[in-house]
């Protein structure tokens, strides 16, 4: 077996005005997120992760904003072909780890259903999906909840030598 580790990050700004798509759900909040697509920023750092692992660059490459076919698109359709490029080129996905940093709203039990949500996606079982989440403590934009932030691990593995 071999194994390669990725690691994503993302942010996107808030805008008035729910819900909030964010792991792959509908958010109730006051807020949403803007972005190109629709903006999912755990869905985003998690395929950042995948495509790091992988060696396949970054989202922008696999899906550019300035491609019309992405505008307003479900990042869980990237995420599923994401997982599809990842997987024809021999890489099963062995585990997600993932951290939302966001002031509002607690997540609580939302974090378990967004962790089975992305293992459904990504075809794996839901104990190999972990969502966590914090607030920034009321610090710098993301406390001050004008953006959210995410970021993600993600472990590859593969039959075979290198
Ligand atoms: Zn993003």
């Amino acid at each position: 077996m071999r194994f390669r580790v990725g690691q994503g990050w993302d942010l996107h700004r808030c805008a008035p005005s729910g819900p909030l798509t964010l792991g792959g759900l509908a958010v109730e909040a006051d807020f949403h997120l803007v972005g190109h697509s629709d903006a999912d920023v755990l869905l985003h750092a998690i395929i950042d992760a995948m495509l790091g692992a992988a060696g396949l660059g970054d989202i922008g490459m696999s899906f550019p904003d300035t491609d019309a076919a992405y505008k307003g698109a479900p990042s869980g359709e990237l995420l599923k072909k994401t997982a599809d490029d990842v997987a024809r080129r021999g890489w099963s996905v062995l585990n997600v780890d993932a951290t939302v940093i966001l002031q509002n709203p607690r997540l609580g039990e939302l974090k378990g259903r967004m962790g089975r949500e992305i293992a459904r996606i990504l075809g794996i079982d839901a104990a190999c999906v972990s969502v966590k989440a914090k607030t920034a403590e009321g610090l710098g934009p993301v406390g001050k909840g004008e953006a959210v932030e995410a970021q993600a691990v993600c472990l590859l593995g593969a039959r075979g030598e290198n």
